[in-house]
């Protein structure tokens, strides 16, 4: 598609999707939606609120040949500076949490912490290792988010899911989602593709607990976080999947590689897992800053070291 045709596309999805009902704006920067703070404008961001907007998104995307996007929080993305010439579907809308009994219904835009706190005010442990995670549940749903000896996977009992290929919304038990260490059946591995499914609701399965308990326990990992990882500075979390049996922070600061710098872009001085953003960081300085540091720790110990941050191009459905 030429410019100009791409143009009145876009303005077309941008029409029918607001007649419709659904929110919608024109040149979203990117920095200013992901905590990494890089990356150009999105010719187009789209809101929706339930099922039948989500996949009316798609639906009007598809028919008139615009590029679709699925973006949580932006809490572990690193996104182009140039942009991106289509639509990005925001699940921050569909952040409904209801609790029956002992079980979280979760839409995939709550965030982590609402969660977390609406299971602590209810007594209900089990959350408490997210605390802190910049995600929401579809995000961390995807990845399998994990901290402090905790993993999503760990409390979901089911996740429903729009199928973009088939249009069809189903609900699968935690068994099919190919979880695995900051894998599932969404994202993929090395070895199998995600499935560009768009994560609606989740289920969690909690266990009753002690408020002020689970209350203590949030604030320790608040605590820890801000002692140990560089919150003061814009990144994308841990820059690295954990090597089997290695500490990859470890790795990474042995090799000497803390504060190591290309152009915005740095390894933390404070904690060498994570790269930061000092100001101005681009797309590229990030992924030549990670190619410097599996080259090195390659070179030093035989080994390939994976990025955990995911590139925009991952989030690109359709
Ligand atoms: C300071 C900091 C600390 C962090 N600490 C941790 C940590 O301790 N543990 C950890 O695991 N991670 C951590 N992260 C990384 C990040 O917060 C998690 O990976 C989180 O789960 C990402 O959720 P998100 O909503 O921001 O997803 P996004 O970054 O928006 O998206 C990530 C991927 O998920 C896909 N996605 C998002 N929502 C959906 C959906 N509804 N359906 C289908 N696909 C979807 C996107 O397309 C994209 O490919 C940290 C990040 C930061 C900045």
């Amino acid at each position: 598609m030429n410019m100009s045709n791409q143009t009145s596309a876009i303005q077309a999805v941008h029409t029918r999707l607001s007649d419709a009902g659904v929110s919608v704006r024109t040149q979203i920067s990117l920095a200013s939606c992901t905590t990494f703070r890089i990356g150009g404008n999105a010719a187009l961001a789209a809101y929706p609120e339930t099922a039948e907007q989500v996949k009316l998104v798609l639906d009007v995307c598809r028919e008139s040949g615009v590029p679709c996007a699925v973006v949580g929080n932006g809490s572990n993305l690193l996104c182009p500076d140039e942009g991106f010439d289509g639509c990005v579907l925001f699940t921050a809308a569909m952040k409904h949490i209801e609790i029956a009994g002992t079980t979280v219904t979760a839409g995939a835009g709550a965030t982590l912490a609402s969660v977390c706190c609406a299971a602590r005010d209810r007594g209900l442990a089990g959350m408490a290792f997210a605390y802190g995670i910049p995600g929401t549940v579809g995000g961390a749903v995807f990845m399998n988010a994990g901290a402090y000896g905790g993993e999503i996977s760990d409390c979901v009992t089911d996740v429903t899911c729009l199928h973009t290929k088939t249009g069809e919304i189903v609900t699968l038990d935690a068994a099919d989602c190919g979880f695995g260490y900051r894998t599932s059946r969404f994202s993929g591995n090395a070895d199998v593709p995600g499935t560009s499914d768009i994560i609606l609701s989740v289920r969690l399965s909690l266990s009753q607990g002690d408020s002020d308990a689970i209350r203590l326990e949030m604030e320790g990992i608040s605590a820890a976080r801000r002692e140990k990882q560089p919150l003061e500075f814009p990144s994308a979390g841990s820059a690295f999947k954990r090597y089997p049996g290695r500490f990859t922070a470890q790795l990474i600061d042995e090799a000497g590689l803390k504060g190591y710098t290309v152009g915005g872009a740095q390894v933390s001085e404070k904690h060498a897992g994570f790269i930061i953003n000092r100001g101005g960081a681009t797309e590229r300085d990030v992924i030549t800053l990670i190619d410097r540091i599996r080259d090195r720790i390659h070179t030093q110990y035989g080994i390939w070291i994976e990025p955990e941050i995911r590139c925009f191009s991952d989030c690109i459905i359709l």
